[in-house]
This record gives C-alpha cells, structure tokens and sequence, in this order.
C-alpha cells in the first residue's frame, strides 16, 4: 500500500533539524518545476547552487542510465574508469594535480583540512597544526568543518570541537596578519562567501592572504563548492582572484544533484595522503564519476561559461529596475550566476519573507544568512525564464512592501 505522503509526514517521521516549506516538488525540467498539485515554479536557486544544468538535463539522464547499466559501485581496491576520467579532467583544467574523491562538500573539506594537517606534520612537525579561517564562511556540518567554519550558531552545544582553529574577519588583512604565524598549516577561505552573504573577496586581500600562507609555510585552501564548476563565470573561481591555492574542494554544481565532492591539491601536497591516511566507501563511485565528467564537459564551455555572464547582466539589470520602483534593495553583489541582492535596513533579518512570498508567486529564491536574497540558478537557464522568474519577483516584493506599509 502507498501512503500518502504531505508537509505534516515530515514531523512525524523526520529529525526536526529542518524546516522545510509545505511545497512538495515532483518533477522539474530545465529551469521549471512542478509541485504535487501541478503548480508551475521557476527556478532561481537550483537546489541551493547543485543544479547547474538544470532539471532532468537530457544529456545527463541518458549518462546516468547508460552508467547505471554498466557498473554502479567498486570498492577502492579495484581502479575505477570513471573516476579515472573525471580526475585527469581536472587536473588538467585546474592548477592541481592530485585529486581526492567525496560524496559531499563537507567530506571534500574534512579530507582538505585533514591533508592540510598532515602535509605540515610531514614537513615541520606536530606543532604546525593551527587553521586559520573567517567569520561567516561554511565549510560543511562535520564537527571539523563546523569548527573550521565561521558561525558560532553550528557549533553551539557540539563542543569541545576539535582545537587549534583560529578565525578573524574576511577581506581584513590586518587581522589576519595578527594571528597567522609559523604554526598555522593553513588558511581556508570560500573565494566569494556564499552562506555568509555573497561576498566577494577583494583581490588585494586574496593577493596578501597567498602572500602570507607562502611566508609563513601554510597551505591556502579555497573552499570552492559553492563558487565552482561555472558558477561565477569561469571553471573555479580562483582563475579570477589572480591567486593559486594548494588544495581546493568542489561539490554541489559538480553532480548536478547527484552526490559528489572532490578535493584537489598540487602533487607536493597530494603527497602526504600516503597509502591507508585517509578513504572513503562511496568517494569515486561511478555513477557519480560519470554524471560529474559529463558536467563538466558541458559547463568548461566557451557557450556555457560566457552565457553565465550574459545572465549575471540580465539578473543585475532585472534586480535594479526592480529596486527603482521599491528600494528594497542596498546592494547587489555578486560573481557569475551567484548573486546577492542585500536588502535594506527596514526589511533587515526578513529576507525569508520575500523568499516566501516569491513560492507564492511561483518561484524558487534563496536567502543567505537574514539579510540577503540569493540567486543561483541553472547557469543555462533560459533568459525568458530569467525575464518570468524577474517578474514573478517583482509581484512578490510589491506584496511585502505593500503588507509592511500597511502594517
Ligand atoms: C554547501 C557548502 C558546503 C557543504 O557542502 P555539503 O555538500 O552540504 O556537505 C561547504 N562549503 C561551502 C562553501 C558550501 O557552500
């Protein structure tokens, strides 16, 4: 017998650590989705930055199914084509040599962080373990990347989380300057904070930060599962910062929803994973290998990658004529098809009632932390479905200003 399942199926049988909204997604194509009662929404989040090619992508459902007939698992003992294949992928189209494969952007960044501090026990010795990170980045939900992340509120009530993790503020040089010394191993920092607001690094700041890890001998870590894979424009977004990093981490966009993260590091780094240090039943599965060889065969594409800054221009363009009829707007930011639209003070800490209001418009938006609405869609996404989910948000944003004026 099927059961029938709706919102309130949620709070009898799951762990209450989300809260999802009552709309219930069945089925989605490209930019589109339809909820169980055939309600039509657009699609400007892309499942928080994961489905870069859209919904149901044809060319990725026939390399699932012809994956899915050939092999779905091997263990790491056996050598594994697909894996294989999507690694020589990218080392090629990336500063690195060595990959190392997860299921999620959490697990890529525990493998990072944990090669981080085995290469300085390695090379200088056990004293050399601090990690320097900043205020607002996330780097995933494991007790190390919550540590390493920078929001109190993820690691409130799971202490004592690992030691020897130091934080200060993003784009500010001077503090980190103040506590990187020869004990840190590395510095990890997301290229543009994405949980924590999409913000931009400042290419002096990037510049300096690489500056420092070289003269204190820690790695730079980029933490690019959100900003990878053709999100702002280019393959990773480090090519635009002007810096190389020693280890980066992609996920999300990799899978396009299938469950994948890679870590990636130069050789001299790589090498201090050596035989038995570190593993994963799942990292490298094959179909998982298959579908993100595929992504990324068609984003590092002059089409696709141009066409994330076509879009940029058009959600920038869309967003600002939006804000001269409502000012609700106090900056938009952003890099690619990653876009922050920061409101202003009277709406600050509500940015969820405009992402609320525009579901009921039909249409899919993000929030990044209180203050800020967030756009990641499909880096393919149609423009006249750029120009619907625009107007959609238009509707939205006039109901929130009108119920607050009334209120
Ligand atoms: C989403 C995200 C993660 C965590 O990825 P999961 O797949 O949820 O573990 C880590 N770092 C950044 C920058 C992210 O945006």
């Amino acid at each position: 017998m099927t059961q029938e399942i709706t919102r309130a199926t949620f709070d009898e049988v799951m762990v209450p650590n989300y809260a999802p909204s009552a709309i219930i997604p069945v089925r989605g194509e490209g930019s589109r989705v339809w909820d169980k009662e055939d309600k039509e929404y657009i699609d400007f989040a892309g499942g928080i930055a994961v489905t870069a090619l859209g919904h149901s992508n044809p060319t990725l459902v026939d390399v699932m199914r012809e994956q899915a007939g050939k092999i779905w698992h091997l263990s790491n003992v056996m050598t594994n084509e697909p894996a294989l294949r999507l690694a020589k992928k990218l080392t090629e189209k990336t500063f690195a040599d060595r990959v190392f494969f997860a299921n999620s952007g959490a697990e890529a960044n525990e493998a990072a962080f944990k090669l981080a501090r085995r290469y300085a026990y390695d090379h200088f010795g056990p004293e050399k373990h601090e990690i320097v990170a900043f205020y607002k980045s996330f780097h995933g939900r494991t007790l190390f990347t919550v540590s390493v992340g920078g929001q109190a509120k993820y690691k409130e009530g799971f202490e004592p989380t690992p030691a020897g993790i130091k934080h200060c503020d993003y784009n500010n040089i001077e503090q980190l300057k103040a506590i990187i010394s020869d004990k840190t191993c590395a510095v990890v920092m997301e290229p543009i904070l994405g949980e924590g607001g999409i913000i931009p690094a400042d290419l002096e700041f990037a510049k300096q930060v690489r500056e420092l890890c070289d003269q204190n001998n820690a790695l730079l870590v980029f933490d690019e599962v959100q900003s990878g894979v053709g999100r702002t424009g280019t393959l990773f977004a480090y090519e635009q910062t002007g810096v190389t990093p020693d280890i980066m981490t992609s996920a999300k966009s990799l899978g396009n929803g299938f469950p994948v993260g890679a870590m990636l590091a130069t050789d001299a780094v790589a090498k201090s994973f050596t035989f038995g240090t570190h593993g994963s039943t799942y990292g490298g599965n094959p179909m998982a290998c298959a579908i993100a060889e595929a992504v990324v065969d068609i984003i590092d594409t002059p089409e696709v990658l141009e066409g994330v800054k076509k879009r940029h221009d058009l959600f920038v363009a869309g967003l600002n004529a939006i804000d001269q009829k409502y000012h609700v707007f106090k900056e938009i930011r952003g890099m690619g098809l990653l876009i922050g639209a920061e409101v202003v003070d009277q709406y600050a800490g509500n940015a969820g009632k405009f992402l609320a209001a525009a579901a009921e418009e039909g249409l899919f938006v993000l929030v990044a932390g209180p203050d800020v609405l967030r756009f990641a869609p499909s880096l393919i996404i149609p423009e006249q479905d750029i120009a619907e989910g625009l107007a959609r948000l238009e509707k939205a944003i006039a109901t929130v200003v009108e119920q607050t004026q009334a209120a």
